[in-house]
């Protein structure tokens, strides 16, 4: 059997892909690891009202309520030229702490818990957890308490299955029973102490246990990201999607950023794209075309100018896609089989649950010949509904032509995604292409 290696550019890159899933374990991790990315190369931070006497070669990042963020450079013309977009989400589904978390039976110590998005739920179990995402502590102010990121790091929780023993039926699929079951266990203790989780936090923020107002805390999988395969052609890491895309289109803009070109470059990412982008720092927000607004005032244009702005612009609406799965390959459409390691893949469909059209496709089709990396096609079997994406979503508040596309990989919504190594190659190299042409 032949033998395929990976070439060490590929391997390299994915290595940087899987250390920044490492140190993001929430949306907010994972906007502050972008923003330390941009900051690295220049770009400076702005709030709205700084946009102002834009020239070509700056470059910003704004971010919104910490999970959000979007990336520019200015290039050549860019009132001529327009936006070009790609754009992903921060968000991944996992299990969220519901505010009074602690439950105690048996002696003991469980957290109550929410799905957030659509997991796979029975990939959560008999494996360490840990904790993360954001506390809000007291400052002082009360319309601006102080936030900080929290990550604990360690194995802290875990949710064991019910023995076979006891479930003979167990591997003919067991339901699971959100309300009853999945409550992940984090200590032995006789008496339930209301505010252990709070003790917890500040004990791990060096913090007073009074100052803690509030969190938005999430599980994940303790265990590192990291390659599979006999050859390391497969990646195997937790919130690929959407960290793939996310990581990859922000690390390109800032890595192409001194080369202008013509347009305004941006790079976006989205929180709550797992719950329907509904909120404001979601891509159903107005904040991604306030924000282009700004921006496009701040380069000298009146209103008219940056409404004509959308019909010159460009986006790619970057997320993952379902491979031919070889143990399922009957769930694929028969006449389109994307693979791992075949790179980009547009995604099409009628209902417009993905925005691509032939006018957006055929443009993608010609930026992955120009960046020389191979393309494919995903469809849904026509029995099958499929998911979404943050393309159909923007493209209500921001017209412009939109290609929805992603990287396959297998597992999708598992607490541990298979992708491919060299698929993070080829989209690295189309992202600094995209940016670049
Ligand atoms: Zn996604």
């Amino acid at each position: 059997m032949a033998v395929k290696t990976i070439p060490n550019a590929a391997l390299e890159q994915a290595e940087n892909l899987l250390n920044f899933i490492g140190r993001a374990p929430s949306a907010y991790q994972a906007t502050a690891e972008v923003a330390k990315i941009m900051s690295a190369k220049g770009f400076r931070e702005y709030q709205l009202k700084d946009l102002t006497n834009l020239k070509r070669g700056d470059k910003g990042y704004y971010q919104k309520n910490g999970s959000a963020i979007i990336a520019f450079v200015v290039g050549d013309e860019p009132l001529e030229n327009g936006f070009r977009i790609i754009g992903a989400h921060t968000d991944s589904p996992t299990l969220r702490i519901k505010p009074n978390a602690i439950s105690v039976n048996e002696s003991v110590v469980r957290l109550c818990t929410e799905v957030y998005g659509g997991g796979l739920l029975n990939s959560y179990f008999d494996r360490p957890l840990s904790l993360a995402g954001r506390c809000v502590l007291k400052s002082g102010d009360s319309f601006k308490p102080e936030v900080r990121l929290v990550d604990f790091q360690e194995p802290l929780l875990i949710l064991p299955n019910l023995c076979i023993h006891m479930n003979r039926e167990a591997n003919e699929g067991v339901k699971i029973e959100r309300q009853k079951v999945l409550l992940p266990i984090v200590a032995l203790s006789d008496e339930c102490e209301e505010d252990w989780l709070d003790k917890l936090l500040a004990d791990e923020l060096g913090c007073d246990l009074d100052s803690i107002l509030d969190y938005d805390l999430y599980i994940y999988e303790y265990d590192k990201p990291c390659f599979v395969g006999r050859n390391k052609e497969f990646i195997s890491a937790g919130r690929l999607d959407n960290l793939f895309s996310t990581f990859c289109c922000f690390n390109a803009l800032a890595e192409v950023s001194d080369h202008v070109r013509p347009g305004i470059q941006i790079a976006l990412a989205t929180d709550h794209e797992e719950v329907g982008s509904g909120s404001k720092q979601g891509a159903a927000s107005a904040f991604i075309r306030d924000f282009l607004e700004a921006l496009a005032y701040g380069l000298g244009a009146n209103r008219q100018e940056f409404l004509d702005l959308h019909d010159k612009s460009y986006m790619i609406s970057a997320d993952c896609a379902h491979a031919v799965h070889p143990n399922y390959a009957e769930y694929a459409d028969p006449t389109h089989r994307p693979a791992i390691n075949g790179g980009p893949t547009i995604k099409v469909a009628a209902s417009q649950a993905y925005s691509t059209d032939a006018y957006s496709a055929a443009i993608f089709r010609e930026l992955c010949a120009g960046a020389e990396v191979p393309c494919q096609l995903f469809v849904n079997r026509s029995d099958l509904r499929g998911g979404s994406t943050i393309g159909p979503i923007t493209s209500r508040l921001v017209p412009v032509a939109t290609v929805d596309m992603g990287m396959p990989i297998w597992g999708m919504h598992s607490i541990r995604e298979t992708g491919g190594t060299l698929d993070v190659y080829y989209f690295d190299k189309l992202c600094r292409h995209f940016y670049s042409a």
